[in-house]
């Protein structure tokens, strides 16, 4: 992601929050507000109508400038037509249709600007001035029903989908949406562990504040000049994901509960071995990018808690805490009671006999839809080389307050 997006993304959804006002005045709230606007900033005219002046207020050209970014949503359905606009309100598919009519053909023809959509309908007839059908053709398309209701403002997508208005309809509508990378799939998905997850990004983006970055512009060397784990080299994002030999011992032990056993200690080489699969929602897929996301947490937790706050903890403890994570992570899906998914679900939760934990203790009782086989799911894990060939039938979280919930299906 470039740097810049995330100020325009933010820019963006500030429009976003923006057009509630916008709607209101269109759809005529009631409100001081709005009335006031009506009064003493439209005075008569046309919302759409307005056109930016120097002399305007801050906050009322950022109002008017958002026009373009929504006018393609905010339709017109007309019911009785006595309050839609005919030249500026969207009520057909060519319009607005001040984009194609002249303000003087429209005078010459008997119209006004201020005109609705009722005044060219006499007696239940459409009625359009001759000599503007004769100038624009593409008016002679344009009627629609028209009926005893309210006319209505609607927000409409572009496959013609009617929703509902809110901030979040029209974020989706009017954010900038660039290509999906091809690592999204590896942190974003609904059982992630989100603190992890946001880690992950950093890293994949070379975002976290490692020697190698910092040491650009910390002159004084305040942070050392060392790997706080190893004390030998300076570290960086290659270096502590999993090259340093205290995070390869980690890696070491939790790669074969992710699966990983022949994939390179390199997180970027893990997550381009995942990659394509990572969009599935198998078990073993769920479970190593959890695993893979939680060791990478965790070190550079090690590695922040050494440099700044002077503790130390051991392989096996930080191992312990990667596990305990993931566990219950885990314990808030449930597993589909087969062999494989008993003898997978005792590796996966790493219940090495060390926990302590009873075996029904593992399962949560799964109220989930069914879940079927699927033999191309199995022949897609044995490309991905992941190491555990044993199966689960499926696993499903159980609803909780900061992970939607996911069907995940077989292995
Ligand atoms: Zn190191």
């Amino acid at each position: 992601m470039k740097a810049s997006c995330i100020p325009y993304r933010l820019d963006r959804f500030n429009s976003a929050l923006m057009v509630t006002h916008i709607w209101k005045l269109l759809s005529s709230k009631e409100s001081l507000w709005v009335k006031w606007v009506h009064m003493y900033k439209l005075n008569g005219r046309n919302f759409w109508d307005i056109p930016l002046r120097g002399n305007m207020s801050w906050s009322w050209r950022k109002i008017l400038q958002l026009r373009p970014i929504i006018r393609e949503f905010v339709w017109c359905n007309v019911g009785n037509g006595l309050s839609t606009s005919l030249w500026f309100d969207k009520w057909c598919v060519a319009g607005p249709l001040y984009n194609h009519v002249s303000s003087r053909d429209v005078f010459r023809s008997g119209l006004t600007l201020s005109s609705h959509v009722n005044d060219i309908v006499r007696d239940g007839v459409w009625d359009w001035p001759r000599e503007l059908l004769d100038k624009y053709p593409i008016l002679d398309g344009c009627y629609t029903h028209l009926s005893n209701e309210c006319d209505r403002l609607e927000w409409r997508l572009h496959d013609g989908t009617v929703k509902h208005f809110s901030v979040s309809q029209v974020w989706s509508s009017i954010r900038p949406r660039g290509e999906k990378v091809p690592w999204f799939d590896m942190i974003w998905f609904a059982l992630n562990i989100p603190r992890h997850a946001f880690n992950m990004w950093l890293i994949i983006n070379h975002k976290l504040k490692t020697q190698d970055r910092v040491s650009v512009w910390d002159v004084s060397n305040a942070i050392g000049s060392t790997c706080s784990l190893c004390e030998t080299t300076p570290d960086s994002h290659e270096h502590l994901f999993f090259i340093c030999p205290f995070s390869n011992a980690v890696w070491s032990h939790m790669k074969s509960k992710a699966g990983l056993d022949r994939v390179s200690h390199d997180i970027y080489a893990i997550v381009d071995h995942i990659g394509g699969n990572a969009s599935r929602k198998s078990t073993c897929i769920v479970i190593a990018k959890l695993v893979v996301a939680a060791s990478a947490y965790f070190i550079w937790q090690e590695r922040n808690w050494r440099l700044f706050k002077k503790t130390k903890r051991s392989t096996k403890q930080v191992i312990d805490c990667i596990s305990s994570s993931v566990r219950l992570k885990l314990l808030s899906c449930g597993f589909k009671r087969t062999l494989d998914g008993v003898r997978y679900a005792r590796i996966s939760l790493m219940d090495d006999g060390e926990s302590g934990m009873d075996k029904e203790e593992i399962w949560v009782s799964s109220k989930s839809s069914k879940i079927t086989d699927n033999d191309s799911d199995s022949e897609k894990i044995e490309e991905l080389n992941l190491e555990d060939p044993i199966r689960t039938k499926g696993v499903n979280e159980t609803k909780g307050e900061n992970t939607p919930s996911e069907n995940v299906s077989h292995v």
